[in-house]
């Protein structure tokens, strides 16, 4: 099913993260959310109100130099500096998933599609105009 939500702000999509994270968190198995959306569509302001939604107090910056960031059960990581799944793998990534405690959001997700699972849920990030974005789940 897919669903289209369309924010006004910043603060709009950091509230609709922290509801989904909230949802997400009442499911069993390891979350794994894929993000995808060019530079500026919100993508790390979406993870911002995610880890917020999930209880993570401490201030979560952008990963952008060193990909992977843990806090507690939490990885935020950020596929744009990678040329492929190859080096992601190095980051004992499938040990991180398999474990149902973990939820793992990832930008720039699609840079290494083909070792997600497939339960893995996809959000794609649209700039609509200055302030508007979309944000497809799928
Ligand atoms: P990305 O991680 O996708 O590159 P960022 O979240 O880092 O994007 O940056 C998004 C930028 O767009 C921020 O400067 C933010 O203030 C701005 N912005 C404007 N409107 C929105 C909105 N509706 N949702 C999210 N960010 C927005
Ligand atoms: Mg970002």
């Amino acid at each position: 099913m897919t669903q289209e939500i369309f924010t006004k702000n910043e603060k709009e999509t950091r509230k609709t993260a922290q509801l989904l994270a909230k949802e997400i968190q009442k499911s069993r198995r390891s979350a794994v959310i894929g993000l995808v959306g060019e530079l500026g569509a919100g993508k790390t302001t979406f993870i911002k109100g995610f880890a917020k939604g999930l209880g993570i107090k401490r201030r979560l910056t952008s990963p952008s130099f060193v990909i992977l960031k843990k806090y507690k059960n939490f990885y935020h990581i950020d596929c744009y500096r990678l040329k492929g799944s190859k080096d992601i793998l190095a980051l004992d990534f499938q040990e991180i998933i398999s474990n149902p405690k973990n939820t793992i959001v990832i930008e720039w997700a699609e840079k290494i599609r083909k070792i997600l699972p497939s339960y893995t849920i996809w959000l794609k990030f649209k700039i609509i105009s200055d302030k508007e974005r979309e944000i497809k789940i799928l």
